[in-house]
C-alpha cells in the first residue's frame, strides 16, 4: 500500500515545531524507521509530518556527574557508538538489539520512547533506571518520570501538541550493576520477553536495592523493586505469573512467555548481581 496523501513541514525551531503541531492532527518525524510503515499500511493518516531534524537545540548528547542527556535528534547509533554512552552500562548492553544497525543509524532514541512499543528494549532501559522524560507543548516544558510516561501499547502521556525534546538516563552509581536479556525469534526482532535489572549493593556486598523491568510481557514495560527476591527462583515465578499479561500469539503462548520471563529474570539479576560486587571490590 501508499501512504494516504500528507504535507511535510521541516522547521528550524522548536517554536516552530510546536506552532505546526497546534492543530493536533500532524505527526512528528524523527528517524521514520516506525512512522513511515505506520503511514505505507495506513494505520495513521496524518495531516502533516512535522520533520524535527533541522531543529539544532534538539540535538544535544552530553554527560554530567548525574545525569546522560539525549536529544530528540541523536539517532540510536550516535550514542551507541559515542563515549558519553559508558556512563549509562545499560545503553551498551540494549543497544545491540534494537533492530538492526541499518536501522539503528536512522532511528532515534526519543523517537523510539515516543512510539512505545510494549516490545521495545528503549522504554525499557528508561523505566528500570528511571529516567526523566522531557515534553514541550503549548503549555511550556515539563519533565515526566519515565515510569508514568508509557500508559498503554503505543501510548505515552504527551498529547499530540507536544514534543519529546529529551531524555536523561541516571548515570551508574558507585555499587550498581546491570543485567539485559531478550529472546527473540531471530536477532533484530522484537522481543517475545525480555528483562533490564539494575542492583546495587554496599560495601559489604549486601543489596540495597534491585530493580526489575520487563518487555514484550505487557501493554507497557512493567517495573518491580525486586529488592527481597534477587535470588528467590519461587518468587521469580510468581511474580512472573503476576506481570506477564500479553495474550499468546503464533510466536508463543502467555505460558511460554512467563516462563522466558521467570529465566531471563533470574539470570539478570545474578548477572547484575555479580556485577555491582565487582564493582565495589
Ligand atoms: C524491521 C524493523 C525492526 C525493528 N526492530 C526493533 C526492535 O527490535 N526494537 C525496537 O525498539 N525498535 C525496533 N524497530 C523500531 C525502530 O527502532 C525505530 O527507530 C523506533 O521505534 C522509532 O524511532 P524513529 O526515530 O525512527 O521514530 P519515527 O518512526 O520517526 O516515529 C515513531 C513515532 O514516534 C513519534 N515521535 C518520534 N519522535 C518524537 C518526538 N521527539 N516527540 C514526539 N513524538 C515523536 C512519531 O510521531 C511516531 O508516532 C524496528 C523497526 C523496523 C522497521
Amino acid at each position: 500500500m501508499k501512504a494516504a496523501p500528507f504535507a511535510y513541514v521541516r522547521p528550524g525551531s522548536l517554536d516552530d515545531v510546536l506552532a505546526e503541531l497546534a492543530g493536533g492532527d500532524g505527526k512528528v518525524l524523527a528517524g521514520g524507521q516506525s512512522l513511515v510503515p505506520v503511514l505505507a499500511m495506513r494505520l495513521g493518516r496524518p495531516a502533516t509530518l512535522v520533520d524535527i531534524g533541522s531543529v539544532a537545540s534538539l540535538g544535544d548528547l552530553a554527560v554530567t556527574d548525574e545525569v546522560l542527556r539525549v536529544g530528540a535528534t541523536v539517532r540510536q547509533r550516535r550514542l551507541e557508538r559515542s563515549a558519553e554512552a559508558a556512563a549509562v552500562p545499560l545503553i551498551g548492553m540494549a543497544m545491540p538489539f534494537v533492530g538492526h544497525r541499518e536501522l539503528r543509524s536512522r532511528g532515534t532514541v526519543c523517537g523510539s520512547l515516543a512510539h512505545a512499543d510494549p516490545a521495545a528494549e528503549l522504554p525499557a532501559v528508561a523505566a528500570c533506571l528511571e529516567a526523566t522524560i522531557e515534553v514541550a507543548g503549548p503549555d511550556g516544558r515539563r519533565r515526566v518520570p519515565a515510569g508514568a510516561f508509557f500508559v498503554g501499547a503505543m501510548t505515552t502521556g504527551a498529547s499530540a501538541q507536544e514534543v519529546v525534546t529529551a531524555v536523561e538516563f541516571p548515570v551508574a552509581r558507585p555499587g550498581e550493576g546491570h543485567g539485559f536479556g531478550e529472546i527473540a525469534r531471530r536477532h533484530g526482532d522484537f522481543a517475545l520477553a525480555g528483562v533490564v535489572t539494575r542492583v546495587r549493593v554496599g560495601d559489604d556486598g549486601a543489596v540495597l536495592d534491585a530493580r526489575l523491568t520487563g518487555f514484550g510481557v505487557s501493554d507497557t514495560p512493567v517495573t518491580r523493586d525486586v529488592t527481597s527476591i534477587v535470588d528467590d527462583g519461587d518468587a521469580l515465578a510468581d511474580l512472573a505469573r503476576e506481570v506477564v499479561d500479553t495474550g499468546g500469539d503464533s510466536h508463543g503462548s502467555t505460558g511460554y512467555r512467563r516462563r522466558l520471563f521467570r529465566v531471563l529474570a533470574a539470570r539478570e539479576l545474578a548477572r547484575a548481581l555479580r556485577a555491582a560486587r565487582k564493582e565495589r571490590t
